[in-house]
């Protein structure tokens, strides 16, 4: 097996996440007392927050890619960037750390083929919504991408920070969410990309009526499949 750098703390609640599925899954698909092999390098989020909300992309490159390159000399065989958002700088990091990056979007774009959609809403931070590093990854393969209107995007950008990064889940948003994603169904979405590793802690399947693509689920279970860690029934 290959071994998982992950480069998370962005926030912790979503790369606890990642542990969690990382480890659940190589149980399910290995059986026994199987777990997942993996370095983590947990940032100080408020570090890199305040970098991102100046916008200064190449600091927070110049970073992660030191950690990266970190994670190259303890052992790991690729990373894991555990954030949509800091995908904005994936080529970056790859670069510095010298070892390849396992793309959130590739991941995404797997899954969103696997469900048959055609043309998916977007939530996720703002970078994430309104630059192209992730959509791009869609319609380059003719997936279309729709967004939410400024007003909503603001509201998403928010509670992500304000409440999921910080572990607080709250119906209020939960609601507001929903709606957001009923009116990308309006506007012709047939499923949407939670493109913020936070948001399925808030936005679960049952509370929406379209399908919903969790990006932190489809990333880690690439991961696996990259590391190796194949299923039973896959010949493992
Ligand atoms: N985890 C979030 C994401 O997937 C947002 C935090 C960040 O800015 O990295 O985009």
């Amino acid at each position: 097996m290959k071994t998982i750098g992950l480069l998370g703390g962005m926030s912790w609640e979503s790369t606890a996440e990642y542990y969690r599925i990382l480890n659940q899954e190589t149980a399910r698909r290995l059986g026994g007392l199987a777990s997942a092999p993996v370095l983590l390098h947990s940032v100080n989020f408020s570090e890199i927050h305040s970098l991102l909300g100046m916008e200064e992309w190449e600091a927070i490159a110049a970073h992660l890619g030191w950690l990266g390159r970190g994670l190259r000399l303890a052992g790991a065989d690729f990373l894991l960037i555990c954030t949509n958002t800091m995908h904005r700088v994936a080529e970056e990091v790859e670069m510095a750390a010298e070892l390849p990056v396992l793309h959130i979007g590739d991941a995404t774009l797997q899954e969103v083929t696997r469900q048959g959609l055609d043309c998916v809403g977007l939530l996720g931070t703002r970078p994430t919504m309104e630059q192209e590093f992730l959509r791009d990854r869609m319609q380059k393969q003719g997936v279309e991408v729709v967004i939410p209107e400024e007003t909503d995007r603001e509201l998403v950008h928010r509670v992500i920070f304000e409440e999921l990064c910080r572990g607080v889940v709250r119906e209020e948003s939960r609601a507001a969410f929903a709606r957001i994603v009923q009116g990308l169904g309006r506007a012709g979405a047939r499923g949407v990309v939670l493109g913020c590793t936070e948001i399925p802690m808030l936005l679960r399947p049952e509370d929406v009526d379209l399908p919903l693509v969790d990006t932190t689920r489809a990333h880690a279970l690439a991961a696996l499949d990259r590391a190796g860690v194949a299923a039973a029934n896959a010949g493992a």
